[in-house]
């Protein structure tokens, strides 16, 4: 059986073709974080578009027009949304001139015309109603202004949009860029053809939001670790009272069933045996740590207690390859970080083929400092789940194959 992942590495990249004197447009991810002053507070996914756009102006691309989402508009203008607050910040990065375009259909004539070296930038495309509608007339718009078109937006490949998708029925070359190849290499390196033993760490505020990524991926590892909600769910499960704790009530079932099936695979899990508790995650006036089974009345796990982060430090240790999706508990929260930000320590220590897939998981692993020891981490955090689920995302299905080996 011919797994997501391999299917999804078939596809071109731009390396397969000549964008020579072609109009290349270039579905990018610029969904970054804006504060209320306009300022980027974190320009990583500007930064993970600069190989795929240096290498069209650096092989003669006669035009190059960046199509990105921002936030969520309704369909219509919205000034914060607006894709000018990145022009700058891109400029500076690309150290080149960058021509903002407020209406892509008015302005179409003069992008879609050959104009040697230009960069055009165009207005948040989900101010257009038809966008997340994956509208024909938008996605054939869109496909009217360029001869070639690149995917390089990894974080909205999982949707099935007008720019990231639908667009791709009416160019006749379609290819991935960089930053979605480095993603597909990364994943495949580690569910594919990884080194043994492999820990899936799992974790988050809830089992139903995983429970396809644990059902995929428990056939490949040796490994299952949980922390975060989720475990509440399993330790419920396993008949420990976890009073006020988040958990899934209708998931109790499904959490046996995937221990039991663990067993059925070899794979070892480890749970928490203690917890943080407190008596409110927004004020907490009563915090301590207190063995998996002994939560006290009233109180809630919020996060790993520190005998659980030094046992999964020790299994992630002896690990070769180490899938990390979900935080260990409201990491969000100074007092409830520490699990999660001791377990980012371990895993940075290891020296092991280490991947995060998960926005908040990302975003915790950025915030502790450990972000530089992980061998990769993954800019999409729905589509990495999506492709940890086993399916192929919509973004990389009608791009041009390789011809099969
Ligand atoms: P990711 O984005 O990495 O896939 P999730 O979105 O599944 O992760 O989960 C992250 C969220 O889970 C965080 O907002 C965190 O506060 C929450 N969370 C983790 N542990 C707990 C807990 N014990 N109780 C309540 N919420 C939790
Ligand atoms: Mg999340």
């Amino acid at each position: 059986m011919t797994s997501n992942i391999r299917e999804m590495s078939l596809v071109k990249s731009l390396k397969d073709i000549d964008v020579e004197g072609k109009r290349v447009l270039i579905r990018v991810d610029f969904n970054v974080p804006i504060d209320s002053h306009n300022n980027i507070s974190d320009d990583r996914r500007i930064k993970a578009a600069l190989p795929t756009i240096n290498y069209c102006i650096d092989h003669n691309a006669c035009s190059i027009t960046l199509v990105s989402h921002l936030g969520r508009p309704k369909g219509v203008y919205d000034e914060r949304y607006s894709l000018v607050h990145i022009k700058k910040r891109l400029e500076r990065l690309l150290d080149k001139k960058v021509e903002f375009v407020e209406d892509f259909e008015k302005s179409k004539d003069e992008i879609a015309t050959c104009s040697l070296e230009r960069v055009f930038l165009l207005e948040n495309i989900r101010f257009y109603e038809g966008e997340k509608k994956n509208d024909k007339e938008l996605s054939k718009k869109l496909a009217s202004i360029c001869d070639v078109y690149v995917n390089d937006a990894f974080g909205t490949s999982h949707r099935e949009h007008a720019s990231t998708y639908g667009i791709t029925e009416f160019v006749d070359t379609k290819v991935a860029g960089f930053l979605m190849m480095k993603e597909i290499e990364a994943f495949s390196k580690a569910l594919e053809k990884p080194v043994r033993p492999i820990a899936l760490v799992v974790g988050g505020a809830k089992i139903s939001t995983k429970i396809t990524l644990l059902e995929s991926v428990l056939p490949k590892i040796d490994k299952l670790i949980i922390g975060g909600a989720m475990s509440n769910t399993f330790l419920k499960a396993l008949g420990y009272d976890m009073k006020k704790s988040l958990y899934e009530e209708e998931y109790l079932q499904t959490a046996s069933q995937v221990l039991d099936e663990a067993k059925v695979n070899g794979v070892n899990v480890y749970l928490p045996v203690d917890v943080v508790v407190t008596d409110s995650v927004e004020h907490p006036v009563d915090v301590r740590v207190v063995p998996s089974q002994d939560v006290l009345d009233g109180f809630m796990a919020v996060d790993i207690g520190p005998a659980t982060a030094k046992l999964f430090s020790e299994a992630v240790e002896l690990s070769n390859t180490i899938i990390w999706n979900g935080p260990m508990g409201i990491y969000e929260n100074a007092k409830f970080s520490k699990g999660t930000f001791k377990l980012a320590s371990a895993i940075g220590d290891c020296y092991a083929y280490t991947i995060v897939g998960g926005g908040d998981t990302a975003d915790a692993v950025e915030k502790c400092g450990e972000a530089s020891n992980f061998s990769f981490i993954s800019t999409g955090g729905g589509a990495s789940l999506e492709l940890l689920e086993g399916k192929i995302l919509p973004g990389f299905k009608n791009l041009d194959k390789k011809e099969a080996i």
